[in-house]
Parts: structure tokens; C-alpha cells; sequence
């Protein structure tokens, strides 16, 4: 990562990690008086991650600067929205300061693609601030403020496996002591959360799976087949109707050989649930021809991790797996 201020092994400030997120369940209970929707869902943290590095600088604002590992990824909106920047002047003002910091972000997660980048971003911008402003403020503070910039920043914050209800902010960690391995098939092209969510009024969402404590329960006793069968997304039928290629992409991860299949939160990104490493590998190999991007991540038990300077490319790039395919 190099930047307009140096590169981080030569300046100070702080590296952090950020993970994205697939949803393995997902129910829309119905919509709230202030527009938002009460769900009901799964999240699991998987290593594929922005890096951000955090330092200060002789201004009074936020310095952004966005770099991306791979080819351009959807529209991030301007420095001053970006849920980063954002985040940084929440907490600044706050307690009263001025931000003064140059953030630079190492992007990996796709944009608007259901694996809440933007969410993760803010997450690891507050961990990151309170420690380098010596704030020492409790996660549940930093989860609180954090609410206010998007129904998943107070996940992102905690990470690992969760069962999450209101907005998403309510939550409980679940046990999953067994890494899971998955395959993603991203898309270059964004899904607009709201859009899908304003879908899934007109069409009615597909039947559930059992109960959520099925998989909850598949979870802690790592029965991967168990899991697989029970992955279940109540607003696929919206993002199918928004994409049909959603549609085929999930069908294509399942006759590959995944064990289960699931469009992650409002999409576009599919993932497949693989037995194990070498099994996801093998999935990405058959994968490869037929998506824009494919990447093998596997799960992680943080939502934001401390990175040392000398860490900044490892566990990213390696696991992307370029393609030309059109789904
Ligand atoms: P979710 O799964 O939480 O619904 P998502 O993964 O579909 O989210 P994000 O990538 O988090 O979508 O981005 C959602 C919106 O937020 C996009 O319109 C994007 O332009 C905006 N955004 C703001 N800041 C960021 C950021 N740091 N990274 C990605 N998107 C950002």
C-alpha cells in the first residue's frame, strides 16, 4: 500500500484489517414504521478484506485516498460519504476534536455486493481511531455510533459468526468452532440494497428451511452438510427478478459440486459452501470460466484485525482468482 503521505512501513499510524461477511441465513420479517425492515439473519466473517491504514496529518479533515487490488470495482461515492470518512468525523466530533487523518484504503471487498464493504470499512476506521486518539472507548460505545452509520457497522465490529434482528444490530454470537471454506462469485455490477429490499415487498420470499436454530445448531457441531442444506436467503426472489444471471450464477455454484449455495445479503456476490480448502479450490478452478471475479476465503472469528506494516499483502490478493466469465 503506498500513499500520498509514504508508505506505511516508513510512517505511523495504525493498519487494520477488515473482513467482509456472507449472510447464511436471511429472513425479511417486514417493514418498519421509520422504512427500514426487521430481519432476522445469519452473519459469518470470512477473510476477504480491506486493509486501511490510519495516520495523522497536519489538517483539520479527512484525507481519503481508495486504492483497489483488482480491476475497477463498483462507484464509491466522494470522500466526504465514504462510510470511512464518514465514521472518522462521527467519532472525531464526538469528542470534541478535529479528525486530521489520512486514510488510505486498500479495497478487495466488492462494492455493493451484499458482503458489507462499506460497513466493514467504518467498523475497522472506529477500532482504528480509538486506539491511535487513546480514547479507549468500549466496543459497545464504538457499536452504538456506529448503528447510526449503517444497520451492520455494530457486526463488523464484532465478527465471527452472529444471529442479528432489528435493522441487524441486535445481536447474539453464535458458536461455529470449525472454519468453514467457501467459494464467492462476484460481479462487476452493484445491486443497490434499498432497490432489492423495495422488491421483496411485491414478491413473496421463498419458502424457509426449518428454523434458524437448525443452522445455528449445524454450526456448532461443524456439520458442514448440515449447514449447506440449510443456507437459505428470503430476498433471492427480488435479486433474481433485479438480475436473472444471480439465478444462474447460484445454479452454477451448486452443479460445480458446492455443498450448498446462497446469494450473500442483497447480492449480487454467490457463494458456495465447499467441504473443506482443497474442495474450494476445486470448485474455483470449475468456477473460473464463468464469473468476473472468483475468490476462496475462508471463515474468521474477528471483524476488524491489527495488521503490522510488513503484513499489508499477505491473505488478500492470493486468494483472488481472475476470470473473464459473464456471470
Ligand atoms: P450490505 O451487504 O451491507 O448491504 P454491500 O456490500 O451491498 O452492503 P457496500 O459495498 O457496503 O454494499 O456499499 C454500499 C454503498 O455504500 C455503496 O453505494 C457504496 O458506494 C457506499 N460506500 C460508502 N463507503 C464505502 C466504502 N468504504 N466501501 C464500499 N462502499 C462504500
Amino acid at each position: 500500500m503506498r500513499a500520498a503521505g509514504g508508505d506505511p512501513g516508513e510512517a505511523g499510524g495504525v493498519m487494520v484489517r477488515a473482513n467482509a461477511k456472507v449472510n447464511l441465513w436471511l429472513r425479511v420479517k417486514g417493514r418498519r414504521r421509520d422504512g427500514y425492515h426487521d430481519i432476522e439473519t445469519i452473519f459469518h466473517g470470512i477473510g476477504l478484506a480491506d486493509d486501511l491504514w490510519i495516520r495523522p496529518v497536519d489538517t483539520s479533515e479527512v484525507v481519503l485516498e481508495v486504492e483497489f487490488e483488482t480491476r475497477a470495482q463498483g462507484p464509491l461515492p466522494a470522500p466526504a460519504d465514504n462510510l470511512a470518512t464518514r465514521a472518522a468525523n462521527e467519532l472525531a466530533a464526538r469528542h470534541g476534536r478535529p479528525p486530521g487523518v489520512a486514510i488510505t484504503i486498500l479495497k478487495r471487498i466488492p462494492i455493493g455486493g451484499g458482503m458489507g464493504g462499506g460497513s466493514a470499512d467504518a467498523a475497522a476506521t472506529l477500532v482504528a481511531l480509538n486506539r491511535l486518539w487513546e480514547l479507549r472507548r468500549p466496543r459497545p460505545e464504538l457499536a452504538e455510533l456506529g448503528a447510526r452509520l449503517g444497520s451492520d457497522v455494530p457486526y463488523c465490529l464484532l465478527g465471527g459468526s452472529a444471529l442479528a434482528t432489528g435493522r441487524g444490530e441486535v445481536l447474539s454470537p453464535i458458536a461455529a468452532p470449525r472454519p468453514l471454506w467457501f467459494v464467492l462469485g462476484l460481479s462487476p455490477e452493484p445491486l443497490l440494497t434499498r432497490d432489492v429490499y423495495a422488491g421483496s415487498r411485491a414478491s413473496r420470499q421463498t419458502r424457509q428451511k426449518g428454523d434458524v436454530g437448525e443452522l445455528i445448531a449445524a454450526l456448532g457441531v461443524g456439520d458442514v452438510a448440515g449447514i449447506g442444506a440449510r443456507l437459505h436467503n428470503g430476498l433471492e426472489p427480488a435479486i433474481f427478478r433485479a438480475r436473472p444471471a444471480v439465478q444462474a450464477a447460484k445454479q452454477a455454484v451448486l452443479q460445480a459440486g458446492a455443498t450448498g449455495a446462497c446469494v450473500s445479503g442483497s447480492g449480487p456476490t454467490v457463494f458456495g459452501l465447499a467441504r473443506d480448502e482443497a474442495d474450494a479450490r476445486a470448485l474455483a478452478t470449475r468456477l473460473e470460466p464463468l464469473f468476473f471475479r472468483v475468490v476462496v476465503a475462508s471463515s474468521r472469528p474477528e471483524g476488524v484485525e491489527w495488521l503490522e506494516p510488513s503484513d499489508r499483502s499477505a491473505r488478500g490478493p492470493g486468494a483472488t482468482r481472475g476470470a473473464r466469465g459473464g456471470l
